[in-house]
């Protein structure tokens, strides 16, 4: 025996197809019959397309049908031999070239060549062409001869219209060593063996193959019909158990037990309303609505709260807060980072003004307190505030996202309020369900505009609300694009920078790095690792140097010129604002660490440096730090990316429009499908294989009625043992997870 033994998962594969063919199937990444099964074409080849031998280019990878004409066998230098077949079409010629090596195998080898591609036999040919001698051939090619490979039951000209199944092969396995194999299972497998996770109802609604006759279509089509019968089935299948898994799963946290939260008429959230300097939306009035009903329920609220920037979720979070508070409970709204948690207390405190000084001899009845908690409090402080925490005198508590994992003590926890959701992700959502028997209410916060299909395949698991229009008498904010190349235009952006610190403005300055000697760090925009450029670009401009540049500048001579960026201390961070914030210093270079919700009604205008390398929601999230007070706002995008990139056209649409949810359209058609799903999904849950959120919307939603219908039956699933396992194979900690609870 072998000291490393098979991998217990290809035993299956071993005994239907030989340890060898199973090992090089091991070297794609197919291991059991399932995967082999559903390791489909990555395209077909269309004999009929590539029957002409007269249009074949070097490097094509094509399929040819033709005849054998004659065979030559010459022996090499170093002992082996050459096998050259000439195939003709009738009118043009190409050459197959086998090489074998020398000895006796090699021999038999050319023997055996030579005895295959005899004269007069027909076939089709695949290969990759490349040239010899100036000639086009092809090397070692797949060949499938009528009579022998090719069923004699059908008929030729069928047989040779037949698409090709092309699959993602290897160095060690071919695509038509990969079909062979898929033939021998597919043969000696009856349909009840295979694993059918779409119902026979569902089937029939939407006209959709079964699992058998689909595996049978996709890989031995007839004809490119049943190709695209099979490809709907799969994508039908893929998003149906993806859309159980999400529906599934809400349906389970709809057993968790809540403590309803009853709003109070003459409360703090009554209070409150009285004392907001402006009319709610009616867009935060809905929402607000939707939410404390969701309050009151026995079962968790698990929604997502999605809205432009500076459409005013904080409010309507607020609002949701004080009816907990009001109830008797406790808030905690998490923020990404301890600078935006430190932000958010302050702005919550402002909103509430008096409201929030409970034990002060201002406060009103109703009043509470607002407390911050992060890990770089003096530990004095941080035992006051976790002491408030406790006893409940803080009803609502500011921190990070480690305000849950940490062993905080809640007198009475009722709702979390998470700030932007991307940074929260199914883990944490469970971790929730962990901390006590009764489940806080769940608000998810994100500004990132999400398009529907998006959302359902992502946040399929919560209920979604949305604000879409902005509060009224917000400023208008003027974007342009600035080519780096024009020295002139760079210049004038500069003076912009001195214009806006004299008029007693503020500036932002927007670079993708910290410091010239770190060429990767975690400013670094994460979203477009793709360059479209032949040609080799500036390096990136960092935050200290720019900083450097900008304060010897004469123009802004007398101007303080601030730093921001991820690598700063909490305290330093939290300095560099406040100068920022209250003019005394008027111009801010930092990292996309402004990205998210920091808030200074003062600041106009906002330069990016290297615009191209940005993606657009991370543009826009910027972009939203201006405009915010009374005055308009500019942003000045400096980029290096030549006309007509995907670069370029993500910029000019920023130019065009602030809406969110156009820009996140634009963001679809122009970003890969990976990249989309990658920066909003928060789970470990795999990438779709066949669906793609913008071309499938139809199946996405089709798929999310018929879950809803299945889960509805009971979330066990158990009446479909199939679709379960499909369920469980997708996520499986997910899956264990939620098989605990
Ligand atoms: P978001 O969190 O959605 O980016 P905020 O809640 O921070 O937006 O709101 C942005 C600004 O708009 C805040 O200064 C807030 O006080 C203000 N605001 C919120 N709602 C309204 C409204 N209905 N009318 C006018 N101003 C509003
Ligand atoms: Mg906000």
């Amino acid at each position: 025996m072998n000291d490393v033994g098979p991998d217990p998962r290809s035993v299956e594969l071993e005994r239907r197809l030989g340890r060898a063919t199973a090992k090089a199937l091991a070297t794609v990444g197919v291991r059991t019959v399932a995967e082999l099964l559903r390791h489909f074409p990555r395209r077909y080849a269309e004999p009929g397309r590539f029957t002409l031998l007269d249009g074949l280019r070097l490097g094509e990878h094509v399929t040819v049908l033709a005849r054998v004409d004659r065979t030559t066998v010459r022996p090499t230098r170093s002992g082996g031999h050459i096998v050259n077949a000439v195939i003709t079409d009738g009118r043009h010629e190409l050459v197959l070239t086998f090489f074998t090596p020398g000895g006796g195998r090699g021999k038999g080898l050319a023997r055996f060549f030579e005895q295959r591609f005899a004269p007069g036999k027909v076939g089709l040919f695949t290969g990759t062409v490349n040239r010899y001698r100036g000639e086009m051939q092809l090397t070692h090619p797949d060949a499938k001869f009528f009579g022998e490979d090719l069923d004699d039951g059908v008929s030729v000209l069928d047989e040779a219209a037949r698409p090709i199944p092309i699959y993602p092969a290897g160095a060690k396995i071919s695509s038509w060593k990969i079909q062979t194999a898929i033939e021998t299972i597919l043969g000696s497998t009856r349909d009840e063996e295979l694993v059918e996770p779409l119902p026979e109802d569902v089937r029939e609604r939407h006209g959709l193959l079964g699992i058998g006759e689909a595996l049978r279509a996709v890989h031995q089509p007839m004809t490119f019909d049943e190709v695209e019968a099979a490809q709907r089935r799969f994508r039908f299948e893929e998003a149906f158990v993806l859309q159980t898994a999400l529906v599934r799963r809400r349906a389970i946290a709809e057993d968790w037990v809540a403590t309803p939260r009853e709003p109070h008429e003459t409360g703090l959230r009554a209070a409150f309303d009285a004392r907001l300097p402006f009319e709610l939306t009616a867009g935060q009035r809905v929402v607000g609505q939707e939410i404390a009903a969701d309050l009151v329920r026995t079962r968790p609220m698990q929604r997502l709260l999605q809205g432009e920037v500076g459409s005013g979720k904080t409010v309507v979070a607020l609002r949701a807060m004080t009816q907990v508070v009001d109830a008797g409970g406790q808030a905690a709204l998490l923020a990404p980072t301890e600078v935006l948690a430190a932000q958010h207390a302050r702005s919550l405190e402002a909103l509430l003004g008096p409201l929030a000084h409970a034990g002060e001899l201002d406060a009103p009845e109703r009043a509470t307190r607002v407390v911050l908690l992060t890990g770089s409090q003096g530990s004095a402080a941080r035992r006051e505030a976790l002491a408030q925490v406790a006893d409940g005198t803080a009803g609502i508590v500011v921190g990070t996202h480690a305000l849950l994992s940490e062993s905080v003590e809640f007198a009475d926890l009722g709702l979390v309020v998470v700030d932007e959701q991307h940074r929260f992700g199914v883990e944490q959502r469970d971790a929730l369900r962990e901390r006590s028997e009764r489940v806080p209410h769940l608000l998810v916060m994100t500004a990132t505009p999400i398009p529907r299909t998006v959302a359902m395949t992502v946040f399929g698991d919560l209920a979604i609300s949305t604000l879409s229009e902005l509060p009224a008498g917000r400023s208008e904010v003027d974007t342009h694009v600035v080519p780096a190349s024009k020295e002139a235009w760079v210049e004038r952006t500069w003076e912009r920078v001195a214009q806006a610190a004299r008029d007693g403005g503020r500036a932002y300055v927007v670079c993708a790095r910290i410091s010239g000697d770190t060429p990767e760090d975690d400013a670094a925009p994460d979203d477009d690792g793709e360059l479209a450029f032949a040609s080799p670009r500036p390096p990136l401009r960092a935050v200290e140097d720019v900083a450097a540049e900008l304060r010897a500048m004469p123009r802004l001579a007398g101007v303080e010129v601030e730093t921001l960026h991820g690598k700063m201390s909490a305290a330093d961070k939290a300095r560099a604002m406040a100068r920022f914030a209250s003019g005394e210093a008027p111009v801010l270079v930092a990292t996309t660490v402004v990205e998210v919700g920091v808030d200074v009604p003062e600041a106009t205008l906002m330069v990016v440096l290297d615009a191209d390398r940005f993606g657009i929601s991370q543009l826009h999230q910027l972009r939203g730090r201006i405009g915010r007070g009374t005055l308009p706002g500019t942003c000045l995008l400096v980029s290096h990316a030549p006309p007509d990139t995907p670069a370029a056209a993500r910029l000019e649409a920023l130019a065009r429009t602030r809406d969110g949810f156009e820009l996140a359209e634009v963001d679809l058609e122009l970003r890969r499908e990976g990249d989309v799903l990658g920066a909003a999904q928060s789970g470990a849950r795999s990438s779709l294989r066949l669906l793609r959120v913008t071309r499938d919307v139809e199946i996405l939603t089709k798929a999310r009625e018929e879950a809803e219908r299945v889960v509805a039956a009971g979330a066990a699933l158990a009446e479909f043992p199939d679709l379960r396992r499909a369920v469980a194979e997708l996520s499986p900690e997910h899956e264990q997870y939620l098989e605990r609870t």
